[in-house]
């Protein structure tokens, strides 16, 4: 399949915002632009010229994704609600950031018809409306992000979760059986694994969950099984640990941390700082992630994506400071309920079956964090003045 490209110019389309949105368009491209080349590097050679319903696409990991699928050649149709969990507008930038320029110029032009990028703004959980849009076409792989993520919200919303994670999940899975799709990618987490203490986590591990967030996402992972086993669906569940780099959701601590930092505000600071989290960066996890979807020696199986390496709250915070350039100010506070002490897992399968490597430290990183935060929230403040 050959496809259009979508232009990547920007240059159509000038700041008149006078916020500085155009310069942090061009770091989260920049950023977006070094992830597809890396993927493209590791999957050289293989076919990706496939379509592709990715959901959650506007969000942080989707958008990265969609933007190295694009560049290796598929067609991407994502579908998002812009749910308000964060700002509509970090996840327009997001889009906007793999199309290269404005939605609004794009819609303008007769090319948004023939782009390898088209956005539907459905709720995955109206499964009549994705039927309506996508019910007479074909695809060769979905790959499900869409979910109410984080755990802590979790449990102020477990029923808001459920409905999004349990049955949104359900319907993306009917609509992968009503289309005939034969793979489904899904977006899994660390956080089944909860209080279990075996680390680093293999997937056969019992799960302790202790979140309804986490209770979700093995039920997405279950569900898999049932439609892999009833309509011949090849379903591959990646267990992803903390994903964070230029464009990291706002609610997790790496964004929230630098945020609150720059302007001099304390951090909330939970236990003694020596929970442990397996930070993975980015670019390896959109590797692993089109590993999967060009995996075919099974027809289910449940992954690990994480980097191997633990990372201490304290020393977190500690490498973020320096590479911002500030004194973190501590607001300590109890462990809160839902939070697990560690995170850390065990990727000898992925390596296996999908050649998964991460390649990128906690300090490399961080660096490209800071560099997109920088050019993206402090650059522009300042020529907000
Ligand atoms: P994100 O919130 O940035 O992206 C999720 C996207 O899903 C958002 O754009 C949101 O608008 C969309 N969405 C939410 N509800 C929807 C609905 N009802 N219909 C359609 N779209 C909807 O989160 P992310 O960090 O990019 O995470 C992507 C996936 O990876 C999620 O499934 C998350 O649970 C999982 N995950 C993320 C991490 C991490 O560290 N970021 C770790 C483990 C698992």
């Amino acid at each position: 399949m050959s496809l259009p490209r979508t232009s990547r110019t920007g240059n159509d389309l000038d700041d008149k915002t006078g916020n500085g949105e155009n310069s942090s368009r061009n770091a989260t491209e920049n950023a977006a632009e070094n992830i597809s080349e890396d993927a493209a590097k590791h999957t050289k050679g293989k076919d990706l010229t496939s379509r592709v319903l990715l959901s959650g696409g506007a969000g942080f990991i989707g958008s990265h994704l969609a933007r190295a699928l694009i560049e290796l050649g598929s067609e991407v149709h994502v579908v998002d609600n812009f749910d308000p969990f964060y700002p509509r507008k970090l996840k327009e930038r997001n889009i906007e950031g793999i199309l290269g320029r404005s939605k609004v110029a794009l819609e303008r032009s007769a090319e948004v018809h023939e782009s390898a990028l088209k956005v539907y703004e459905i709720d995955i959980c109206n499964y009549e409306a994705l039927i309506s849009a996508f019910g007479n076409m074909k695809f060769d792989v979905f790959v499900h992000l869409a979910a109410k993520a984080g755990v802590r919200p979790s449990i102020m919303d477990p029923i808001g979760y459920c409905r999004t994670n349990v049955l949104g999940t359900q319907n993306m899975l009917e609509l992968a059986a009503k289309t005939g799709t034969k793979q489904f990618v899904f977006a899994s987490s660390s956080s089944v694994y909860g209080v279990n203490p075996n680390v680093p986590w293999k997937e056969d591990e019992p799960l302790k969950p202790i979140s309804p967030y986490a209770g979700t996402k093995i039920a997405g992972e279950l569900m898999g099984h049932v439609y892999s086993h009833l309509y011949g669906i090849r379903f591959i569940a990646l267990r992803y640990f903390t994903v964070y780099g230029p464009g990291q959701r706002p609610d997790l601590a790496i964004c929230k941390f630098s945020h609150l930092m720059t302007q001099g505000k304390p951090i909330p600071f939970y236990g003694d700082g020596s929970t442990k989290r397996d930070y993975t960066y980015i670019a390896d996890i959109v590797k692993g992630t089109i590993s999967a979807m060009e995996y075919r020696d099974s027809m289910y199986e449940v992954i690990n994506l994480g980097n191997h390496h633990t990372v201490s709250l304290k020393e977190m915070v500690e490498v973020l400071a320096r590479g911002l350039g500030v004194r973190p100010i501590l607001d300590v506070k109890p462990l809160p309920p839902g939070d697990v002490p560690q995170t850390y897992a065990d990727i000898g399968k992925a390596r296996r079956l999908l050649g998964y490597e991460p390649t990128t430290t906690f300090e490399e990183g961080i660096a490209k964090f800071v560099e997109w935060f920088k050019m993206t929230f402090i650059k522009s403040a300042r020529s907000d003045r």
